[in-house]
């Protein structure tokens, strides 16, 4: 396959200004990430600090139900409440290795500022974020651990004020700082080489789904179900089974309200291709290439584009994904409550949802694994304003 392409997928389309560090990073990647003590440094972060490895936890209560066994990746355990830190302590770790002092990142919901600024907190690097201006609004308590943890976040006020808007200028800062600064991108999406280095940070979870299942059962899954927003978790999970015929790979896209024609963050199941954020890829956008506007009740997946590597899982067929709409996403963020007493993030309950409404898509007594990307509790206001729970 050609450099930084997953099939016609993927690629490095950017102004040429961001091409010397984008090499950088490159070369780090072949050079700093394979010694032996970079990798003792970053597994040592994520067993001290982060809370690696998270156990795969048995569903008794919902095997039952469903007829086949269902087991739950827990990186809802993990510091910071999500998978995000696998992959921000690892591009911080490698930043200091490159000698750089400084982070900047981009933020939607604010779940990677904040797994970004705790990761440049603990090596010691200045962080700086940027976050759409109406995202700041509705995250504000994401925004204030950000300062806590002595990140500077500003507003980004162009555009549609949201995440792509906050890539746009985070790459913009990054030509001006790139001598001092890494840019701790917070999904396998963007321009090469970040797809393959946000992969190869989240494929700690594929890992040790892969052993523990082993250990557990000696076979591996019969299916492994993720959330895809940007694909972080969703290639995290699934690359260490690429290899594995007999394991199902499922993708779970959000697909909005669930009506026609409504707003989604569906971009491989409704999407077309075209050019975001320096790759080739799937994205929600106008006859005329105008990016069009994603909504999830889910804030982590609402995102126009898709990482190139899901799109070439897709377009082989290597990979499956489905849609969960956000009432159905809400409807198995109850359940999970209810049946095994884990409260799940929106995103996670995506994957989950798609399970639960098509239990006959998996085969009876087999094993299945979802991916528990991070955990509720950020999402309570959400929760308590969809279901009228205002006595809760
Ligand atoms: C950010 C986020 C996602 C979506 O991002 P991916 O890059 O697709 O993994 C999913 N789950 C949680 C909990 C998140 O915070």
């Amino acid at each position: 396959m050609k450099k930084g392409y997953f099939g016609d997928f993927g690629g490095c389309f950017v102004p040429e200004l961001l091409m010397p560090p984008l090499l950088e990073v490159e070369e780090a990647m072949q050079k700093i990430m394979p010694t032996a003590q970079f990798r003792a440094e970053l597994d040592d972060l994520l067993h001290s600090y982060a809370g690696r490895e998270t156990p795969l936890t048995l569903c008794p209560n919902l095997s039952q139900k469903l007829g086949f066994t269902l087991r739950l990746k827990r990186e809802d355990l993990l510091h910071t409440g999500a998978h995000k830190i696998n992959n921000t302590l690892g591009q911080a770790l490698l930043a200091k290795y490159m000698g750089k002092s400084a982070l900047v990142a981009e933020t939607g919901a604010g779940q990677h500022g904040v797994a970004t600024a705790a990761a440049a907190a603990r090596l010691g690097l200045q962080c700086t974020i940027f976050m759409g201006a109406d995202d700041v609004t509705r995250q504000a308590s994401n925004v204030c651990r950000m300062r806590l943890l002595g990140a500077k976040v500003h507003p980004v006020h162009s555009g549609t004020r949201t995440l792509k808007d906050a890539i746009n200028e985070a790459l913009r800062f990054w030509i001006r700082s790139q001598e001092s600064t890494h840019y701790c991108f917070g999904t396998a999406a963007g321009p090469h080489p970040f797809p393959t280095l946000v992969r190869e940070f989240q494929s700690v979870l594929g890992q040790e789904t892969r052993k523990q299942m082993l250990a557990a059962t000696g076979r591996l899954p019969d299916a492994v179900v993720a959330a895809v927003g940007g694909g972080s978790n969703a290639i995290g999970m699934f690359a260490p089974f690429i290899h594995d015929p007999e394991v199902r790979l499922v993708g779970v896209e959000a697909a909005g309200t669930g009506e026609a024609g409504c707003y989604n963050s569906a971009p491989l199941n409704l999407g077309t291709d075209g050019v975001l954020h320096g790759n080739f890829t799937k994205l929600l956008q106008t006859a005329d290439g105008q990016i069009e506007p994603s909504h999830s009740v889910s804030a982590g997946l609402d995102y126009p584009g898709v990482g190139p590597e899901h799109a070439y899982l897709h377009a082989t067929g290597r990979a499956e994904y489905g849609m969960a709409n956000d009432a159905q996403a809400l409807n198995a963020f109850q359940v999970l409550c209810h049946t095994e007493g884990i409260l799940p993030a929106l995103e996670s309950s995506h994957a989950l949802a798609y399970v639960l409404e098509h239990p006959q898509a998996f085969p009876a007594g087999g094993e299945v694994v979802v991916n528990l990307s991070g955990r509720g509790d950020k999402d309570m206001d959400i929760v308590r304003h969809a279901l009228s729970l205002e006595d809760l």
